[in-house]
C-alpha cells in the first residue's frame, strides 16, 4: 500500500489524511524528523504539505527540525502535493513573505502570497488542469508569477496560472481536500509509482 506522509504542523492535515485514506492509500501526519525518516531512510512514498499559514508552518518546520531533512528528501526525488500554503512552502521564490519567512525551495516558480485578498475574498472555483476541471476553494491563496525553465505549469484559472510541476513536486493554490473533489489526489497517488 502506498504510504503518504501529510505534515502535520499546522493547517488543512485532517482534510488531506481522510481524502488520501477513502482513496485507499495509508496516510500517516509528519510531525518530527523522525515521522520523516527512520534507520532505513526515508518511511514514505510521497508528502502532501497542507494550505494553512505559511510562515507559521515554516517556523514550525525550522522548530521542529523537520526544514532540512525534508529538502534533503524532496531534492532526493520525494513524490510531494503541496496546497495553498504548502505550494508557498515549496518555492524556490516567495513574494510579500512574513518577516524572515523562508522556503524549501524545491518547485521552480515564484508565487505570490495572499495575492487575491484577504479571507472574505474567498472562493470556490472549477479550475482547469492538466487532469481536467477540478473544484477548489481558493482562501488567502497565492498567484503563481513565473514558472522557471525546466518546469511546468498544471492548473489555471481565466489565464492566471494556479499549479505547477518540478520533476515529481507538484503545487497547486487552491484546496480540493475542501471541496472534497478528488481528482488532484486520485492523479497524485497514481504517479507515485
Ligand atoms: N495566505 C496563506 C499563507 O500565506 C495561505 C492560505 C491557505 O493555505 N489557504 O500561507
Amino acid at each position: 500500500m502506498t504510504r503518504v506522509g501529510v505534515l502535520g504542523l499546522q493547517g488543512g492535515v485532517r482534510e488531506h489524511l481522510q481524502m488520501l485514506r477513502g482513496l485507499g492509500a495509508e496516510a500517516v501526519p509528519v510531525r518530527t524528523p523522525e515521522d520523516l525518516t527512520g534507520p532505513d531512510g526515508v518511511r514514505v512514498d510521497a508528502m502532501v504539505l497542507p494550505g494553512g499559514e505559511s510562515s507559521v508552518i515554516d517556523r514550525l518546520l525550522h522548530l521542529t527540525g523537520l526544514f532540512a531533512p525534508l529538502q534533503q528528501a524532496l531534492l532526493a526525488g520525494l513524490p510531494a502535493l503541496g496546497t495553498c500554503a504548502g505550494l508557498i512552502e515549496l518555492s524556490k521564490e516567495v513574494r510579500n513573505p512574513a518577516p524572515g519567512q523562508q522556503s524549501l525551495g524545491v518547485l521552480g516558480v515564484e508565487v505570490d502570497r495572499n495575492a487575491f485578498g484577504p479571507q472574505i475574498a474567498s472562493r470556490v472555483a472549477t479550475i482547469d488542469t492538466e487532469w481536467g476541471p477540478v473544484r477548489g476553494a481558493l482562501i488567502r491563496a497565492p498567484q503563481i508569477m513565473r514558472v522557471y525553465p525546466g518546469s511546468e505549469p498544471v492548473a489555471r484559472d481565466a489565464g492566471v496560472l494556479l499549479g505547477a510541476r518540478t520533476g515529481r513536486v507538484i503545487g497547486i493554490s487552491f484546496h480540493p481536500e475542501l471541496t472534497g473533489d478528488d481528482t488532484v489526489h486520485r492523479a497524485f497517488l497514481s504517479s507515485i509509482f
